[in-house]
């Protein structure tokens, strides 16, 4: 795993230096769904600082067991009545894609006073598998749920298709990008800092399209059996 790590670092400062963008723009999270926790902690100890579940049960059952200073992220679809597991122990959930989840985590946060720091995520694909809003929602629900204080919206966040077509890829994060822009015009970019897309397959793509956080599971802890 150390030799992945170390590979996949060097590969995120390349696509840095290649795109002109300086290595510090753009954050490693290691997508630990389907890992065991002494394989996190392995990886925890070999230097990496981030982390993301994709499902609340498995996020409520490692993090206990893992170092207090390990930041958690959750990227996975978040239904209301798990936002007591999630909520209090993640920097960012990644996967808001709707109004009535965004109200429901901004009334968890306002009555437990907890900060909730949220990216809005869209469907840049148009496929039906994938969650997040189509892109001509994405402006409107944006600024809603902007308007809910007890959120921090700080950015947005996508999944690229699964394809080998490098142009698609493209497309698909360029759509990401492009929406970023036009919200640009009506919020402060604090509160559109950051774009998370690009996994295993396609990280190095999206970090030349701007991205500033990639995701990455299987080729740093392999791939995932179910
Ligand atoms: C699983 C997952 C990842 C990581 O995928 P890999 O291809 O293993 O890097 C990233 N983002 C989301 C939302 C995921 O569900």
């Amino acid at each position: 795993m150390k030799s992945a790590i170390q590979q996949i670092n060097n590969r995120i400062a390349e696509a840095c230096r290649r795109s002109g963008r300086s290595r510090d723009e753009v954050r490693l999270v290691a997508v630990t769904k389907t890992v065991p926790v002494p394989v996190i902690l392995q990886a925890y100890q070999l230097g990496i600082q981030a982390f993301a579940e994709n499902r609340a049960q498995d996020f409520r059952e490692k993090a206990p067991a893992l170092p207090a200073d390990i930041e958690w992220h959750f990227i996975g679809h978040l239904q209301t009545n798990k936002i007591k597991y999630v909520a209090p122990r993640t920097q960012l959930i990644h996967s808001v894609d709707s109004w009535h989840l965004a109200q429901a985590l901004a009334e968890y946060a306002k009555q437990n006073q907890v900060s909730c720091p949220v990216l809005l995520q869209v469907n840049t694909t148009g496929e039906e598998s994938k969650s997040g809003v189509p892109p001509e929602e994405a402006l409107d629900l944006f600024g809603e749920i902007q308007r809910l204080s007890a959120l921090r919206l700080k950015g947005l966040m996508t999944i690229g298709p699964f394809t080998d077509d490098e142009k698609q890829i493209r497309q698909a994060f360029r759509r990401l990008v492009k929406i970023q822009e036009q919200l640009l015009k009506f919020v402060t970019a604090e509160a559109i800092s950051i774009l998370s897309m690009g996994m295993s397959h396609d990280f190095e793509i999206a970090i030349e399209e701007g991205s500033t956080m990639v995701r990455i599971g299987s080729a740093i802890f392999g791939p995932r059996g179910r």
